[in-house]
């Protein structure tokens, strides 16, 4: 019987072959999932006039969680991003990307375990901007107490639930001492709440090259939305890059989680891309939902699937489609 009715969204590009393979590994362990897909982005513009329709956004308000595949930013058409627009509606503002080594996938260094935490609804992702006459632009940064209290408070949270040692806030104080200084302050306030976790700031310039020099220095990372934006993309490089990267992006009401990735639309309908950072994002899916085993053996079947590496997509080396990499992860459950 079905116990958690999920919203699906297929995605754009090569989302759907993403989507597809994790809901093959997620069926797969039985965790009681009953799927309700709905469409959105390309596939629906021209036939609801939005990339973003109502019953989209009612399906995960009702459900309260969502499994997403990427959607592309229709470019001049006069859309926002999408995957903007949907956070900013359902006040999804914590998104959360860790950034874990996985065994088999060669990198750099080995043991890398960052769980970043990225403001999601401000700063200069607000998008408020305009020409000042032809020849220069402005955009506005946007960062409030409320929006940095409760992301700050957000990552000591999830640091303390996953017994973690050390948040660090990543900013650029130094610089933008309005803004950024705010956000700096309010975590300093927040951190004497948690006396249990140590707590540092960075500037987010010298953090990146800390993080590509030693990354075993960091543990939680917390940051306002388009510093987390980069350093993520940076530290899904340290684990093997775009194709392992999941993401959840969680607020008070709803949770819709997804790859890191983008919508890689030259590999649409090629059956080619790598499905691990989605089928993870199911994973941190599953844990939201209370299903902890249904991820640990999704885990350790994904662990083994890279130990052997014969089913592997071209992004770590082999020639599996992105189905037959489900399919192996799929036979291990
Ligand atoms: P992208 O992440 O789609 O792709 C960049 C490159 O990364 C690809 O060409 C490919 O080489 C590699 N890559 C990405 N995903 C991979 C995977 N699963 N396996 C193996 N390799 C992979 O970034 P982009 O080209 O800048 O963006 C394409 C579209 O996606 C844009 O419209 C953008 O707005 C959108 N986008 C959406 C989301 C989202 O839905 N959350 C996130 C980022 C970008």
């Amino acid at each position: 019987m079905a116990k958690h009715t999920v919203t699906l969204i297929p995605g754009d590009g090569t989302g759907p072959d993403v989507t597809r393979a994790a809901r093959i590994v997620i069926d797969a362990v039985d965790a009681g999932i009953e799927w309700e897909v709905v469409e959105a982005g390309e596939a629906v513009i021209d036939q609801c006039g939005t990339p973003l329709p109502d019953y989209v956004l009612d399906s995960i308000r009702r459900n309260r969680v969502a499994l997403k595949g990427p959607l592309t930013t229709p470019i001049g058409k006069g859309f926002r991003s999408v995957n903007v627009a949907l956070r900013k509606e359902l006040d999804l503002y914590a998104n959360v990307r860790p950034a874990k080594s996985l065994p088999g996938v060669k990198t750099r260094y080995e043991g890398v375990d960052i769980l970043l935490v990225r403001e999601n609804t401000e700063d200069l992702y607000a998008g408020i901007e305009h020409m000042v006459g032809r020849d220069a632009a402005e955009s506005i940064k946007i960062i409030t107490r409320f929006g940095s209290s409760r992301i700050v408070r957000f990552a000591f949270e999830l640091a303390r639930r996953e017994g973690r040692h050390k948040v660090a806030a990543v900013h650029k104080a130094n610089i933008m001492k309005c803004t950024d200084g705010l956000f700096l302050d309010v975590a300093r306030e927040i951190a004497l709440e948690y006396p249990d976790i140590a707590f540092e700031d960075r500037i987010v310039d010298a953090c990146c090259m800390k993080l590509v020099q030693s990354p075993g220095d960091f543990d939680v990372l917390v940051l306002p939305n388009l510093y987390g934006d980069i350093v993520s993309d940076l530290c899904a490089g340290l684990i093997g890059g775009l194709g392992v990267a999941p993401g959840a992006n969680i607020g008070d009401q709803c949770a819709v989680f997804e790859p890191v990735h983008g919508s890689a639309p030259k590999y649409t309908g090629m059956d080619k891309v790598n499905p691990l950072a989605t089928i993870l994002s199911g994973v941190l899916m599953l844990k939201h939902l209370g299903e902890h085993e249904a991820a640990a053996r999704i885990t350790k079947a994904v662990d083994t699937v890279l130990s052997e590496g014969r089913q592997l997509t071209y992004d770590l080396g082999g020639t599996a489609k992105s189905s037959e990499m489900a399919a192996a992860i799929a036979e291990k459950l």
